[in-house]
């Protein structure tokens, strides 16, 4: 995987704003937040996306996210947020370290706007069974 600037954020050769650390997370302050307390919290793991990202750093950032997003919120006062996280220069992904947002909605409606386009469901079961027969293989 290429080099990110979260790569250098982790061997510390360019500051952040962490929030957390451990052995496998770090959380820090987006640089660029669309709402006040907007953070990213990354696997140690170098991984581009989500998919590649092995059992054990994602089982580790799943264990924390939650306490990072309570950490957030009761240090801004916000009481809703949303968790974004992009797969792709496509999917709006700009850097190629798996990151999840943490991103307060605030009273003001600062915080993450989106369109959902949603549509119908037509093939269910086959879909289904096609995910189903890939989602049970571990990285
Ligand atoms: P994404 O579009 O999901 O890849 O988001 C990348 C995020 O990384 C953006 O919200 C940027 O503001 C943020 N970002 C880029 N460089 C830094 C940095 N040096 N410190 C903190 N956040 C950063």
């Amino acid at each position: 995987m290429a080099e990110t600037i979260f790569t250098k954020i982790l061997r510390g050769d360019i500051p952040c704003h962490r929030v957390y650390e451990d052995d496998h997370v770090l959380a820090f302050l987006d640089i660029n937040p669309i709402a006040r307390g907007h953070t990213l919290v990354i696997p140690k793991e170098a991984a581009a996306s989500l998919d590649q990202l092995s059992d054990d750093s994602a089982a580790a950032i799943g264990r924390v996210l939650p306490r990072i997003a309570r950490a957030v919120l009761a240090a801004t006062g916000a009481t809703n947020f949303n968790i974004l996280q992009n797969n792709g220069a496509p999917a709006h992904q700009a850097v190629f370290h798996v990151h999840f947002h943490i991103i307060p909605k605030h009273a003001d409606g600062s915080g993450l706007e989106m369109e959902w386009n949603a549509g119908q469901l037509h093939d269910g079961a086959a879909l289904a069974t096609a995910i189903a027969a890939h989602a049970t293989v571990p990285r």
